[in-house]
């Protein structure tokens, strides 16, 4: 069994500046891990703001470019974190879009956009580290789905499509690759206190809180910590699961 201490580790999180990607490189980071955020230009400037965060494990946090939803660009990514740190031990595909609309009124353009980000993104990020995982003999990815890819949601044809072919997709790398002792999970949180769900309409949050058990959003790092307990060297059996993370909204 490879065991390393955090400190070794390197994580990539995809969308990583802020949300719950933030909470994720913010926890990983604070655990010791070094961690290569992902993003659009504008989460530069985003992710110099979380570092102030951070104080002692700031150095820990580093910033790449690069749009999940381009192939070329995450090759090119993973390739300058790999030559900056050596190696890959996590990669949490976190990035994600909505463009809402009823089916009726949605463009081809909204729907192929969200499927790019949210769908093609985590197949091209995993296609792009699973060499250097398979090298290693370890990986844990970890692809946060949601709960609408499992009880869809009105106005979310094209979000609900993708979060639910993100499963299909989790389980069968898992199965390809757990001969390589690289595991590969899904996470299907609920409503969270994102600027995500802040866009939603107020009586659409509204809604979702009286609909969940829990009655309140979830908070970015409960999201986290689920993650930190996936990519835990003890978590080796685990594989090729989804973990709701929902207060109770889907069981
Ligand atoms: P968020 O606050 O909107 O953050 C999304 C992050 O993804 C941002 O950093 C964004 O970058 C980045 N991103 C978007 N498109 C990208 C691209 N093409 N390439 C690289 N990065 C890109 O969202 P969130 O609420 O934290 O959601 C994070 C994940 O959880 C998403 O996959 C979402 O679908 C999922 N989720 C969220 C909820 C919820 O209630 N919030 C529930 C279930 C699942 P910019 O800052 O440049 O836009």
């Amino acid at each position: 069994m490879s065991s390393l201490p955090l400190e070794k580790r390197v994580a990539v999180v995809t969308g990583g500046s802020r949300g719950i990607g933030g909470a994720i490189s913010r926890l990983l980071a604070e655990d010791g891990a070094t961690v290569a955020v992902l993003g659009l230009p504008i989460d530069r400037e985003r992710t110099e703001t979380l570092r102030l965060h951070l104080n002692g494990s700031a150095p820990r946090l580093h910033f790449y470019e690069g749009d999940v939803g381009d192939f070329g660009e995450c090759r090119r990514a993973v390739e300058g974190i790999v030559a900056e740190h050596g190696r890959i031990d996590y990669l949490v595909n976190n990035a994600g879009i909505t463009r809402d609309h009823t089916v009726r009124k949605m463009t081809v353009d909204e729907w192929q956009a969200v499927l790019q980000v949210n769908l093609s993104g985590p197949f091209f990020m995993i296609k792009a580290v699973l060499d250097t995982m398979v090298a290693q003999q370890f990986g844990r990815i970890v692809n946060i789905s949601s709960v609408v890819g499992q009880g869809g949601n009105f106005g979310q044809a094209n979000y609900a499509a993708a979060k639910a072919g993100l499963i299909g997709l989790t389980k069968t790398v898992a199965l390809e690759v757990a001969k390589n002792r690289i595991t590969v999970n899904a996470v299907a949180p609920g409503f969270i206190d994102t600027e995500m769900t802040k866009a939603m309409p107020s009586e659409a949050i509204e809604m979702a809180i009286s609909q969940t058990p829990k009655r309140r959003l979830g908070q970015p790092e409960e999201v986290a910590h689920l993650v930190r307990f996936l990519i835990d060297d003890n978590a080796g059996y685990i594989t090729g699961a989804v973990y709701n993370v929902n207060g109770g909204w889907y069981m």
